[in-house]
């Protein structure tokens, strides 16, 4: 049985699984950069250890340093959060060989998956739609080219270690497909060290719907249900909601067993999201699995009333699931708005700087998840989410209502953030029809400076 967890981790993500060991008697153990030292997951964790520098890969990404701050302190085992090392299978492989059990699934998987363009070819054999394009990464312009004439323009360039909507990049027609690959390509290597690339055709106007998946080590796999996270800002989420409007029972059901599936084929254990593009006529198609909780499982948590992360524990503890697909009772509707510390008339730029003032909302159905307190300096180094508020109602529109109720309530002074952009989403015509795809804020952008 796990007794005291590390995490890996920071800012809200941290703090929320802190909030669940508390909740099941597991101690707890934070890291931290110099920098975070004053941060509210280090005040909440039973105990805390510096692991190094203020860079990310100093101390977040620092393997040698969070496995010895884990073994230190006597935990049994480590919860990666969401990014930093969440997705990387070293880790997960050495977390292991030092004795400790790792939050997630198997380095196996996490291999299988992070490979992107591989991950996709997997599941096409296994019969499981993708969209059409490359068999695995193209080895130059020519091949690419060649490739792209025959699946037919416009083509999305990716970046096979993508994550975040980075090395990603759309070619309209031949002539622009060289400025494009090897843009995708820098954007890749800067970020992932990894500059291999695929291709796919280019779904137009998508909806983005998410599975989540739950798999035990018993080989017992279910499916939580749908997000649709389609209100996106350059390929990155910034509203999500379960369920979809989007989605009929039927293409529902056919949809959530094809994630299960997904999973099985694998040989899957713990949570894991499988990701769909859904084109305008209703077909659907695989995109990637993460292999860990999203930002996004909030909403999730309240339609289902589970707690995904004590999940996550009980899974990586050995346990069976204690519950079958049809034991899932959905209810209701949430809504989950990406608080981001950004100037949205900037370019959106991140905002850092100390908090003045904080006023959180609440109420029935209010949920905030969030690090920041009144005085809190938000550092310069790190992801510009400072929190998700996320709502729960009987319908759509009773979250909608709900959500903007929120908004209105909460402050955040001393810092640019979102929370006014969130507030025009929730009051527009076409969200509140429930009518858009993955090109709504760039269209909403468009009619702002009108
Ligand atoms: P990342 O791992 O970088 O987040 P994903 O493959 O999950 O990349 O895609 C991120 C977003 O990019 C999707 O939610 C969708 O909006 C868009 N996208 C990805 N693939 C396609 C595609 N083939 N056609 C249209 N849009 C796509």
């Amino acid at each position: 049985m796990i007794k005291k967890l590390l995490i890996a981790n920071r800012g809200e993500i941290a703090v929320r699984i802190i909030r669940t060991c508390k909740e099941m008697g597991i101690e707890t153990v934070a890291v931290y950069s110099p920098i975070d030292k004053d941060s509210l997951h280090v005040q909440l964790a039973d105990e805390a250890f510096c692991v190094g520098g203020n860079k990310i890969s100093e101390s977040y990404l620092n393997m040698h340093n969070i496995i010895s701050a884990a073994i230190l302190s006597k935990c049994n085992a480590i919860h990666p959060g969401i990014g930093f090392l969440s997705e990387n299978a070293d880790f997960a492989r050495k977390v292991k060989e030092y004795g400790l059990i790792f939050i997630g699934p198997s380095a196996e998987c996490i291999e299988k998956m992070g490979n992107k363009s591989m991950a996709k070819d997997t599941m096409k054999e296994a019969g499981i739609p993708v969209v059409p394009g490359s068999c695995g990464i193209i080895n130059d312009v020519e091949e690419g080219k060649k490739i792209a004439y025959e699946i037919g323009y416009p083509v999305l360039i990716k970046a096979s270690a993508g994550g975040g909507g980075r090395g990603m990049r759309i070619a309209n027609s031949e002539d622009k497909f060289e400025e494009s690959y090897y843009t995708a390509k820098n954007e890749a290597k800067a970020a992932f060290l990894d500059d291999s690339v695929y291709l796919e055709k280019l779904i137009l106007n998508p909806r983005h719907i998410e599975f989540q998946v739950l798999a035990d080590n018993y080989g017992n796999i279910v499916h939580l249900g749908e997000r649709d996270c389609s209100i996106q800002r350059r390929n990155q989420k910034l509203v999500e909601e379960s369920p979809s409007v989007f989605l009929t029972k039927e293409k529902r059901k056919t949809m959530g067993d094809i994630a299960v599936l997904v999973a099985k084929n694998i040989g899957y254990s713990n949570a894991g999201t499988v990701e769909f593009v859904v084109s305008q006529d209703c077909s659907f198609y695989f995109i990637e699995m993460n292999t860990r909780i999203q930002v996004e499982h909030p909403v999730t948590e309240l339609v289902t009333g589970i707690d995904l992360i004590k999940q996550q524990i009980r899974i990586a503890s050995n346990l069976e699931l204690n519950f079958k697909q049809d034991d899932i009772n959905f209810k209701g509707h949430a809504i989950e708005c990406r608080i981001n510390a950004e100037n949205t008339y900037d370019n959106f730029k991140p905002s850092a700087g100390t908090v003045t003032s904080l006023l959180l909302p609440g109420g029935f159905g209010v949920r905030m998840d969030t690090a920041l307190y009144q005085g809190y300096k938000i550092p310069p180094f790190y992801d510009s989410m400072i929190g998700k508020l996320i709502v729960y109602g009987n319908t759509r529109l009773d979250a909608i209502r709900k959500m903007r109720r929120s908004l209105e309530e909460l402050i955040i002074d001393g810092v640019d953030n979102n929370i006014e952009f969130q507030y025009l989403i929730m009051h527009h015509p076409k969200f509140i029809r429930g009518n858009f795809d993955t090109g709504f804020v760039d269209n909403l952008m468009e009619e702002l400076v009108q």
